[in-house]
């Protein structure tokens, strides 16, 4: 997981070593902006604190913010108070999911209306890799798709439709 410097959290430019992770992709502008976003709220919302995330995926008309092992209640907040407030300062909706969901059902959830058909493992001279096979293509970049599945399961995967 990447995120900003606690500095980064409350500036409006950032440090050279938050800039350098945006440049080299390691973090995006919607994880910028959301990492904000959420700095700001936890003032009025202390659950939002300490609670993590791994990634922001853009969708269509949609973010999914993917959380930490058990930290999505943290971002839905009571009857879905949070969460309202964090689509309503990000200008789109949000999604938010548990990294703690079956791998397959996430990425069924964020390949909608696509969805995931089979996966696999892939034996290749460089070592395995798995494959996730799609119905469809996803309103998901294919990169976005197949990094997020890499960090929650610490294996390569290569998603094909
Ligand atoms: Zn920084």
């Amino acid at each position: 997981m990447t995120s900003l410097c606690k500095v980064c959290l409350k500036s409006e430019i950032l440090c050279s070593v938050c800039e350098e992770k945006l440049k080299k992709g390691e973090i995006s502008p919607y994880e910028v902006k959301f990492s904000k976003t959420v700095h700001e709220l936890s003032e009025r919302f202390p659950p939002l604190k300490d609670a993590k995330f791994l990634k922001v995926v853009e969708g269509r008309n949609v973010l999914f913010v993917i959380t930490e092992k058990n930290h999505a209640p943290r971002f839905v907040g009571r009857g879905g108070k949070i969460v309202r407030l964090l689509s309503e300062k990000m200008g789109t909706e949000i999604k938010i999911i548990d990294s703690s969901e079956d791998v397959k059902k996430i990425i069924d959830e964020i390949s909608k209306p696509a969805r995931v058909l089979t996966t696999s493992v892939v034996y290749t001279p460089n070592g395995t890799k798995r494959r996730i096979i799609l119905s469809s293509e996803p309103p998901v970049k294919k990169a976005e798709l197949s990094s997020l599945a890499e960090a929650l399961t610490g294996e390569k995967v290569e998603v094909v439709w």
